[in-house]
């Protein structure tokens, strides 16, 4: 089977017969650049030491002065690494006061790095909710994806934070996993699979976490050249068209999140973004010109990648969508 673009429109039209509209904005992703000390395999940004986009001073105070006017449920911050941009602690700072669910998406292997330690203090103190990539329980699995010696790091990490209560029972700071598949195919249940990290990094490792978020491998950036190096993009894409599940429409990211850009461009979600495609159809795509109530209620640009937000359970930053 060949995906010819316009297929996830097609789709789309026929089942719910009507373009693709957003339906509020509870979600505010910021991504504050492509800067990373790893460069993963399965990084849909291509995100590495070498990062050269870091969101300037003047983007991250407009999104602050929208944050304080307008009471978005949360605000997920992302990558990169967000730890590596020199402004990150000051921004933290400044929204924890606004009592909003504070989100950092962090590859936790940083906190173990000089200069980068005193992290997991700073994100107590300030209640912020981590969520963090581990692949696989499996040491080779997720190093193979990650970069060799990366799982270790990550299990200092959590053992680190799970000591200051991230994590345990009873405490408010949440501590949540996200995995994704190691090779060319689907994620299995969430449910079943969030038992079996549970079991296996409590017996093998003493550590306890809060959730995990089944994500499905986008067809873009990094793992769209692992795919076609891989001579697996045929096949992944008919893996996902064939999997297409209409209830998954209703609960895709892109309804209720905007996501901008390290530059201030504004997109329908993070994908979009490594796509370079900006919110279109007549609605604001930039942060300087933000209008809540022209964006809140936008027409989505899609296309194939699409297919990776509605196949199966659906997947989305919060891991399946589809009741
Ligand atoms: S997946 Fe995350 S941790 Fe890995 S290179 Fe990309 S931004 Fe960095
Ligand atoms: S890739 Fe983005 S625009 Fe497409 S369905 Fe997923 S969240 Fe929506």
């Amino acid at each position: 089977m060949t995906v010819s673009p316009g297929s996830f429109k097609l789709h789309f039209t026929e089942k719910a017969k009507a373009p693709l509209f957003s339906h509020s904005i509870d979600i505010f992703q910021l991504n504050l650049g492509n800067r990373c000390n790893l460069a993963c395999r399965h990084c849909h940004v291509s995100a590495g030491p070498g990062g050269k986009n870091i969101m300037p001073p003047a983007i991250l105070n407009k999104c602050l002065e929208i944050l304080k006017k307008i009471k978005i449920g949360t605000i997920d911050i992302t990558g990169g690494s967000p730890e590596m941009h020199p402004q990150f602690k000051g921004f933290i700072q400044e929204c924890a006061p606004l009592n909003r669910r504070l989100i950092v998406r962090s590859n936790l292997a940083i906190l173990t790095e000089p200069g980068f330690r005193d992290f997991p203090e700073f994100y107590a103190k300030h209640k912020v909710e981590i969520v963090s990539s581990l692949p696989s329980f499996d040491e080779q699995k997720t190093d193979r994806q990650r970069g060799f010696g990366v799982f270790q790091k990550i299990i200092q990490s959590m053992k680190t934070l799970n000591q200051i209560g991230y994590g345990m029972p009873n405490s408010s700071l949440q501590l949540h996993l996200v995995h994704n598949p190691t090779g060319a195919y689907l994620p299995a249940s969430q449910k079943s699979l969030q038992n079996e990290y549970a079991q296996l990094l409590k017996n093998k490792y003493n550590i306890l976490f809060n959730n995990l978020f089944c994500i499905t491998n986008m067809p873009i950036g990094r793992y769209l050249d692992y795919l076609k190096q891989s001579d697996n993009y045929e096949e992944y894409m008919e893996s996902l068209v064939c999997a297409f599940n209409p209830s998954a429409l209703d609960n895709i990211m892109c309804k209720n999140t905007i996501s901008i850009g390290w530059d201030g461009t504004l997109y329908d979600c993070d994908f979009n973004q490594m796509l370079h495609l900006p919110i279109d159809h007549g609605a604001p795509d930039n942060i300087m010109n933000f209008d809540y109530e022209k964006l809140k209620k936008r027409q989505i640009v899609v296309d194939n990648h699409c297919f990776g937000c509605t196949a199966g359970a659906g997947s989305s930053c919060q891991g399946e969508v589809a009741g």
